[in-house]
């Protein structure tokens, strides 16, 4: 719903959510309506279809920014598996 506020001086979008470091989502501290920049770096407003590509975003970034992490964990089960002597 948009207060009267918003319809006089506009939103007052602040930072809700960072998916990644260029998509944000927004959230309007007067009524609550959210926003999210899009693959064009302009603001749109958060539609479900957003939220679910904001989500497989986030995850995608996620995944990119604990790359390292995970090459260093699949190493280790790598060299924990070569190290591996059945007993019989
Ligand atoms: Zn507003």
């Amino acid at each position: 719903m948009k207060s009267i506020y918003c319809s006089f001086f506009g939103h007052q979008y602040e930072v809700s959510k960072k998916i990644t470091y260029h998509v944000k989502e927004y959230k309007c501290s007067h009524c609550n309506a959210q926003m999210t920049t899009n693959g064009n770096g302009k603001l749109t407003p958060l539609t479900p279809k957003y939220k679910e590509i904001n989500s497989v975003l986030e995850r995608i970034h996620y995944r990119r920014t604990s790359r390292i992490k995970q090459e260093e964990t699949i190493r280790s089960t790598e060299e924990a598996l070569l190290n591996f002597t059945p007993h019989f």
